[in-house]
């Protein structure tokens, strides 16, 4: 069987990281989302409540799994038996990331090999950082992000600014 592994923030999931799933998950047999539970990023959503809010958004799809994991992608890889990572790109910069952790996950890992899906056109801009910003400012960001991860989002900085 080929396992995949999508690993990523995924603060919060929005389509462009669901378009990468979906399309990952008719290539690969079974595909495990791996949400990063210590990124070295500022994070809206706990680690519980991402992996939440991803599955959520792929109830549907049976061969897709979504996990919480800390340490090595790698090693996630290994553990599970995965042949490959998964990773999307939006950007030049996105490759150029991608094209140096590469270099280092093969040297860790020469038996993981990495495929790179590109950014469906709609969602080419589409990161959670900014549509986080624009909906602090009151935009609508209904067609980028899932329904359920706006309504988390509102909630949250409702929250916050509360405390
Ligand atoms: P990370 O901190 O690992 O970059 P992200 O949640 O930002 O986590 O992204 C996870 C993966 O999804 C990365 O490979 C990223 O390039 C990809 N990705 C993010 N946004 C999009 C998008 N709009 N379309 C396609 N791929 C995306």
């Amino acid at each position: 069987m080929t396992i995949a592994l999508y690993p990523g923030t995924f603060d919060p999931v929005t389509w462009g990281h669901v378009d990468i799933a979906t399309r990952s998950a008719r290539i690969f047999e079974r595909l495990v989302v791996a949400v990063y539970d210590t990124p070295s990023k500022n994070l809206l959503f706990s680690t519980e409540e991402r992996v939440a809010l991803f599955r959520e958004s792929v109830r549907d799809l049976p061969n897709i799994e979504v996990t919480e994991f800390s340490g090595l992608v790698v090693a996630r890889a290994k553990s599970l038996g995965a042949q490959v990572i998964v990773r999307g790109l939006r950007s030049g910069s996105d490759f150029d990331y991608e094209f140096e952790m590469a270099f280092m996950n093969k040297n860790l890992a020469p038996d993981v090999e990495l495929v790179c899906l590109m950014a469906s056109l709609p969602y080419q801009y589409v990161s959670s950082s900014l549509l986080k910003e624009v909906i602090a400012l009151g935009g609508d960001v209904d067609s980028l992000v899932p329904h359920h991860a706006v309504e988390a989002i509102k909630e949250k900085m409702a929250l916050e600014a509360q405390s």
